[in-house]
């Protein structure tokens, strides 16, 4: 599903040059559920926003589902973002002048879906997230991990094929932060590829690997111990 190879990335301010990516090769297959780790500044976010088409890289190759990513023009960019990757942030980036349901139909409208199918695939997703019961609610009248699961909702709106998490518990209690992790994992196993970026050791445990960044490189990759993983829940 997602291959790359001997990425790099620097960053340029003024008269320095940042290199954040210092060679990475990494693939994921159809229906991994992996979790990116690594401290602070270590370049977690520059990966998943490359992955995620929000960023390029200065060199390496990028392929997703057997496309080689790499100069595409900005609208067919746009085509490959809407049909294969959704995103999922600490923040959450609802919109908090739009009730639950025309948040998560948000993506279908910009794909020009009429708001009848609109709708209904919005309340579908609601459904699925376990908040059928709020879609009228507006964003300040839903607790954080309410927030995330509309997030999490309009995300999968446009059946991406790909799920990109940047810190998807990060805002959250421990116990909230299980039950999303929970819901994602649910979505995983139902064929979804998943990558979860996160600081936390008990959140990466409940993916299915877990690939370690530091100073720019991957040190370690290794599949979770399946058992472990379903302790939290
Ligand atoms: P965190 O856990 O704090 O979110 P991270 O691993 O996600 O960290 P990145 O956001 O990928 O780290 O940042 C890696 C490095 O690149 C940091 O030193 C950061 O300051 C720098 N950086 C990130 N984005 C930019 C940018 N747009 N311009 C310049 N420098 C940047
Ligand atoms: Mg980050």
């Amino acid at each position: 599903m997602i291959e790359i190879t001997d990425l790099h990335k620097s960053y340029i301010t003024g008269n320095t040059s940042l290199h954040v990516l210092k060679g990475i090769d990494f693939s994921v297959k159809e229906g991994e559920l992996v979790s990116i780790m690594g401290s602070s500044g270590s370049g977690k976010s520059t990966l998943l926003n490359i992955l995620g088409m929000l960023d390029e890289a200065d060199s390496g190759s990028y392929t997703l589902d057997n496309t080689p990513i790499k100069n595409l023009n900005e609208k067919i960019a746009a085509q490959y973002r809407n049909k294969f990757l959704g995103f999922i942030f600490q923040s959450f980036n609802l919109i908090n002048y739009k009730n639950a349901i025309d948040n998560v139909a948000l993506p279908l409208y910009y794909q020009k879906v009429g708001r009848k199918e609109r709708d209904e695939k919005a309340m579908h997703y609601l459904e699925k997230v376990g908040l059928a019961d709020w879609a009228n609610h507006l964003p300040n009248q839903l607790s954080g991990g309410q927030k995330q699961r509309v997030a999490i909702a309009r995300a999968l709106a446009s059946d991406p094929k790909v799920l990109l998490a940047d810190e998807p518990t990060g805002a959250l209690d421990t116990k909230t932060s299980y039950e999303v992790m929970d819901l994602i994992q649910g979505i995983n196993e139902e064929g979804r590829t998943i990558l979860v970026v996160t600081h936390e050791p008990d959140i990466a445990e409940m993916t299915k690997r877990i690939v370690n960044l530091k100073d720019g490189r991957i040190i370690d990759d290794r599949l979770v111990n399946q058992v472990k993983a379903k302790a939290h829940v």
